[in-house]
């Protein structure tokens, strides 16, 4: 075995911090953290951390928890997780009640076990290995547990890296990749398109112009569209969908003036936000159809009442199969797995939208757990992979930040 192979085994949990581990992704689990109302969890890992023996670990100004390892000039590796869940919905579908943090047949359960509280632990742990190494690090390892990710990514990793002024060098996301590597994702664009008419009566309609009738027409040739978008090797095709409308008018005996449709757009490589809302803005006028496209926005107030407002478009990303920051990983997870990682993508969005997306820092993607359980009431995780997903976070750092 080579000297990093041997560095690997020194860096692999004992059974005694495993049990740690699992007890902390526990914990994690029974502390709600809806996006927004993160405070509780921030001030959970802020204790959890100190004690563990971490002694740089702050909290910024909008409630994200960033924690730094090492003082080196080498480069800065920032490993990032969120600290907020969706809402878990209403039962029935669990298993087990969302917040119970259950642990059973080897396995986590509840909201936010794969999503990504696991990865989460498993980076506090990971970390946790290299601390007897700190003043030895070339570089700094920074963990950044981040606020308000599900409504709107990207939002907090720009707030630390614009205005906290952190910029490191390779970014690694722990959403979930069932301990495969992830290089890229689609972009996403939230359009809401506003299609006007004129009130009438509602026992005259011809007196008036109905915004229903003509946001249909903008519908169906939406879903003509959807089968004409450009298809990526890669990253698959871009695709639209209408996923909600709202009629307004007077009242339900008048004819509507005003009909809202909301467009969940996914770009694939090659398209841009600007040439889907042209697309979209051509559509509209060639089907003489009265309507306003916007991008809409969010701007909810975090835990610590900071307020930025981010529209919501985010750029498609992919980091090159050949990128050292790939390669170090994968050669990691196969020394800890022993067998080779798949490599590609994931279907949904995260803040590798900004990360590499808009700051262009290579950044890619590993976490324990199934991506196809996120967001269901079947989340669950295997407390094997969290354990194989530290000692990876482990050995990536030192690949990258401790010389032989
Ligand atoms: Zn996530």
């Amino acid at each position: 075995m080579n000297n990093f192979g041997e560095r690997l085994r020194d860096l692999a949990l004992e059974w005694a911090t495993a049990q740690d581990l699992y007890a902390f992704a526990q914990r994690l689990v029974q502390t709600p953290s809806l996006s927004t109302q993160e405070g509780d969890l921030a001030a959970l890992l802020v204790e959890h951390l100190r004690a563990l023996g971490f002694a740089d670990v702050r909290v910024n100004a909008m409630g994200s928890v960033i924690v730094t390892l090492g003082a080196g000039d080498g480069p800065t590796l920032l490993y990032n997780a969120h600290m907020d869940t969706v809402a878990p919905g209403a039962p029935p579908g669990w298993p087990y009640p969302p917040f119970a943090g259950t642990i059973a047949d080897g396995a986590l359960y509840g909201l936010g076990a794969v999503d990504m509280k696991g990865a989460l632990a498993s980076m506090v742990y990971g970390a946790r290995q290299l601390l007897p190494f700190a003043d030895r690090l070339q570089g700094r390892l920074v963990l950044a547990f981040v606020v308000q990710e599900e409504p709107c990514e990207g939002l907090a990793m720009r707030y630390i890296v614009e205005e906290d002024g952190l910029r490191p060098d390779y970014v690694l996301l722990g959403e979930p990749t069932n301990l495969h590597i992830s290089r890229g994702q689609r972009g996403r664009v939230m359009f809401k398109v506003s299609v006007s008419g004129r009130a009438s009566h509602g026992s005259q309609p011809h007196l008036g112009q109905n915004a229903i009738y003509a946001a249909a027409r903008l519908i169906f040739a939406v879903q003509l569209l959807a089968d004409s978008l450009p298809k990526d090797p890669f990253l698959g095709p871009g695709t639209v969908a209408v996923t909600a409308i709202h009629g307004e008018g007077p009242s339900l005996n008048a004819i509507p003036d005003l009909c809202k449709v909301y467009l969940d757009r996914r770009l694939t490589l090659g398209e841009t936000v600007l040439g889907a809302r042209a697309q979209l803005e051509s559509l509209i006028s060639r089907e003489d159809i009265p309507a306003t496209v916007q991008i809409t926005t969010y701007d909810e107030p975090s835990y610590t009442g900071l307020v930025r407002v981010a529209q919501e478009a985010h750029p498609a990303w992919v980091l090159d199969r050949a990128h050292p920051l790939v390669e170090a990983l994968y050669q990691t997870i196969q020394t800890v797995r022993g067998s080779a990682p798949e490599v590609g993508h994931w279907p949904f969005s995260t803040d590798g939208v900004y990360t590499m997306g808009q700051a262009g820092i290579p950044t890619v993607g590993f976490g324990p757990g199934d991506p196809n359980l996120a967001h269901t009431p079947r989340e669950a995780v295997r407390l094997d992979d969290l354990k194989t997903a530290a000692h990876v976070y482990a050995g990536l750092a030192a690949r990258l930040l401790l010389p032989e």
